[in-house]
């Protein structure tokens, strides 16, 4: 801590403030610039680029200072917070010319990475989550919420994984955690660089018995009081705009670890983490920032409940069939502004009259909105939506009459409230008027009197009104009633006894009136809060409806069709099915469609063929396909019959690193357990080639004992590709599991792709043609040939029953025997249904 002899008062003030922020940047308000002192000075300048300079500057102990202007604080704390760190701002809470002694000064605010609302175009379709977690006996009570929207909800989770699991889909940046948070959850929050902010005290107020009703899990109302006595403490200001919490159970979806979600690109690509190559991308033709975040929302959460899917199905097939009604709904929609995100401002107070405009607007979309959508409901298909419909006219009809169709950014300088809106700033606003007009006479009168023809009267902020002569005419001035006020280098500046009244009078009504609008506006802004619940749950129909017209549009261009989902036979029958991002990229005509055909007794399809030619696009293709019916959107085929999956597991491509550390063989073993474990015979498993990351003797034999497992044990669908060509023979020995193949031909020595799925097993791997292709040395090349043809003549094939004394003693030691195979009803998967749900259980889920 720096010395601090001769304090001043200011500098005492200044340390107290602080001693209650220690982990935030103090901005401390001075006049018009926020300044930062001691360490929090040295590390903001060199964070923030500033120059850092010093106070006392001539004493023994100068205190390192920077500063930013308040105009443009924003974009320094916005800085600040996405580096993770927080900001307290300091501002004076009294006006400095009243004050008595030092000025008061408080912090309003603590910024934090969790609840920085951010107003970039940029980010308008993303959600900041805001997380919490209470652990209590080995369970855990988790929360999060978008402090811009207010959206809250909260779930019982059974262990860290899923803890983790939550933390990263959700992308939080903060989770605000008591004391009993396990170290190793503690640990792994800090390698994934989420801020862990610790809340323990929790007190009982208003805002928390709203948000709260309807709870009953103990541990969920604990981890929501913690959630909002965090908010409270940090916003210091109302949080009229948070919704109730809503709680959520994840095995009400489709289930996919983050990896998965990484692997199958949803909503970032794997090769330059953007969203372009993305799902999301593809997806994505909402009209509203709303629709924006509620599609990502779905991506991440595809539903497993059978009715609430369908009806979204319905709903897409509905908006397909009114082509004209469509692209007049788009044409409205675009015209909604963030009504989510203005209903939060309204709550936080910092609106202006230029977004009750932006209100207003959007509110009179909405009769447009539903009578264009009732048009198309003649089955009631899209009656909840239409319910949602509510245009708050008398919010709108409020705006329309208070507040001026052009008004300013500022609340404080007037021209904010509408003539008409109230008497007395009427009243007001004609003494200005008359005060002018008066004064536009005055200037014609003394014109006349004194002859003078260029004098004029002006108005500045210091002086006040005057009657400026140049100083040519000066001498044709009459002595008496002028009162020198001003001298320029042209001109002298005057003032005479009746402009002074009238200039009082105009002065007084100008900032009687000015507060008055303030004091107008505020009282607007309250009318308006005390609706955010129903401007809210607007936003809620009208997001929906974006995104079933966004699937209605992207089904449509690319030619999907409405999958039919089965409830209780484990059939998968996709006929011509294409990678809807590929194709995308590639071209419709490029795209070569492939079928995925496993009646409800095939468990697993073993994928053989070069390399490039297709294997991965056609696991990905599949997992995608079964998000986007999840979601209720259409899917890219000629034809579609898919079970329901509960669950996706991947173990694709690149090794997904994220926390661990591990080895990337560690890290691919790990990923094909957590499959093992916990896929169910509802389950959706892709594993792209197996084993790969180990020596070959092992790694086949880990992965034939693994297909086994799967075979045995699991039953989920699985995609198995492989490039052990050896695997092949496993078909003659599990029934459930079949041999696909990726088509290539040979032209002129030359491989040629097909990109086709065929029945049956490649019948060489074409290693060493992919090996010509990227212009290997021609002797390097028919060296591979002749040790290929070698290695061939002496085969290694799968361990179809107990080793025999023609392998090598390698393949003895290393291939464990395959249990003996179970007898064929066994081995086939039993169809179960997927989880049992009623229709009410869930049925909001269809829209939300
Ligand atoms: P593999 O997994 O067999 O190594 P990939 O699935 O990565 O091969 O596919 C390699 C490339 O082939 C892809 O990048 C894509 O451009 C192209 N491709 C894959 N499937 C198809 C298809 N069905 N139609 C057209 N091109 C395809």
């Amino acid at each position: 801590m720096p010395q601090k002899t001769k304090e001043t008062p200011m500098m005492a003030q200044y340390q107290a403030i602080k001693d209650d922020y220690p982990d935030a940047f103090l901005f401390y308000r001075i006049g018009d610039f926020y300044e930062l002192f001691y360490d929090d000075a040295i590390k903001g300048a060199q964070l923030l680029e500033l120059t850092l300079t010093a106070r006392n500057k001539s004493a023994t102990d100068p205190i390192p200072m920077c500063g930013v202007p308040h105009h443009a604080a924003q974009n320094y704390v916005d800085i600040l917070v996405d580096k993770g760190y927080k900001v307290a701002i300091c501002e004076q809470v009294e006006d400095p010319k009243t004050a008595v002694g030092m000025v008061k000064r408080e912090v309003i605010q603590l910024i934090t990475p969790g609840t920085i609302m951010d107003q970039k175009a940029a980010t308008a379709k993303s959600n900041n989550y805001l997380t919490a977690l209470v652990e209590a006996k080995g369970a855990y009570g988790f929360a999060y919420t978008d402090l811009s929207t207010g959206e809250l909800k909260v779930s019982r989770l059974a262990d860290e994984e899923a803890v983790i699991n939550e933390a990263v889909s959700l992308r939080t940046k903060e989770m605000v955690a008591n004391h009993q948070v396990s170290q190793s959850i503690l640990d792994d929050l800090a390698k994934l660089n989420i801020l862990v902010s610790y809340q323990d005290q929790v007190t009982p107020h208003a805002e928390l018995a709203f948000v709260s009703q309807g709870l009953t899990d103990a541990l969920e109302q604990q981890v929501v009081a913690q959630l909002l006595m965090y908010l409270t403490i940090t916003q210091k200001r109302s949080l009229a705009h948070l919704q109730v919490a809503v709680p959520y159970e994840p095995s009400h979806f489709l289930k996919m670890d983050h990896s998965a979600k990484r692997n199958l690109e949803l909503v970032t690509s794997l090769r330059n983490g953007t969203r372009n190559g993305t799902l999301l991308w593809l997806l994505d033709m909402t009209k509203t920032a709303m629709g924006g975040r509620l599609l990502k929302q779905w991506l991440d959460r595809p539903l497993i409940n059978r009715p609430a899917i369908l009806k979204r199905q319905a709903k897409v097939a509905s908006l397909l069939d009114h082509f004209f009604e469509r692209s007049s709904l788009q044409d409205e929609l675009t015209k909604v502004y963030d009504l989510e995100r203005l209903a939060g401002r309204v709550a936080f107070g910092n609106v202006n009259g230029r977004d009750l405009i932006q209100l207003k607007t959007s509110l009179l979309q909405v009769p447009k909105v539903k009578s264009i959508l009732v048009g198309i409901n003649d089955d009631g298909t899209f009656d909840d939506v239409v319910d949602h419909l509510d245009p708050v006219s008398d919010v709108s009809d409020l705006i329309e009459r208070a507040i001026n169709d052009d008004p300013p950014i500022s609340i404080k300088d007037g021209n904010v409230i509408k003539t008409g809106y109230n008497q007395q700033l009427d009243d007001y606003r004609d003494a200005m008027a008359n005060g002018k007009k008066w004064i536009a006479e005055l200037q014609a009168q003394e014109r006349e009197a004194t002859g003078i023809h260029n004098l004029k009267i002006g108005f500045n902020k210091v002086f006040g009104y005057y009657i400026e002569v140049t100083k040519a005419n000066l001498e044709r001035l009459p002595e008496d009633r002028y009162e020198r006020k001003q001298t320029l280098t042209n001109a002298e500046r005057f003032s005479t006894p009746e402009l002074k009244a009238k200039e009082t009078l105009i002065l007084e009504a100008q900032e009687k009136s000015t507060a008055l609008e303030y004091e107008l506006f505020t009282a607007v802004r309250e009318q308006v809060k005390a609706q955010i619940h129903r401007l809210q749950r607007l936003a809620r129909g009208i997001a929906s409806l974006d995104v079933l017209q966004s699937f209605a549009v992207v089904s449509e261009t690319y030619h999907y069709v409405r999958p039919t989902l089965t409830s209780h036979q484990h059939d998968l029958q996709i006929e011509a099915g294409r990678h809807p991002v590929v194709e995308k990229v590639l071209g419709e005509q490029k795209y070569i469609p492939n079928d995925v055909k496993m009646a409800p007794d095939q468990a697993i399809l073993l994928i053989t063929g070069p390399n490039m030619s297709g294997k991965s696009t056609y696991m990905r293709q599949l997992a995608l396909m079964v998000i986007m019916a999840q979601m209720g959107c259409f899917v890219p085929a000629k034809s579609a019959t898919m079970p329901i999956f509960d669950q996706i597991f991947t173990r694709i491509g690149a090794a997904d690193d994220l926390i661990s550390g591990q080895s990337t063989f560690m890290v691919e073993m790990m990923e094909s357990n957590a499959a093992l474990a916990h896929a169910t015979a509802d389950s959706l498993i892709l594993f792209d080639e197996i084993g790969r990351g180990t020596a070959t003797y092992d790694g086949m034999a880990l992965a034939q004992a693994i297909i086994e497992y799967l075979h045995d044990h699991v039953h989920a669908k699985t995609l198995f590709s492989t490039h052990y060509h050896e695997l092949i023979a496993l078909e003659a020995k599990l029934p459930a599991l079949r041999n696909v193949h990726v088509g290539a031909v040979e032209e002129n020595g030359n491989l040629v792709f097909l990109h086709q799925m065929l029945p049956g097993a490649a019948d060489k791997s074409y290693g060493i043609h992919v090996a010509k292709l990227a212009g290997m040395p021609t002797n390097l090349l028919q060296r591979a040939t002749e040790i290929l043809t070698k290695l061939e003549a002496a085969p290694v094939t799968a361990v179809t029953e107990a080793p025999t004394a023609t392998e090598s003693a390698a393949t003895k030691q290393e291939v464990t025997p395959a249990p003996a195979p179970k007898s064929a009803p066994e081995a086939t998967p039993v169809a179960a249904p997927v989880t049992a749900q009623t229709d009410t259980v869930d049925e909001q889920l269809a829209l939300f």
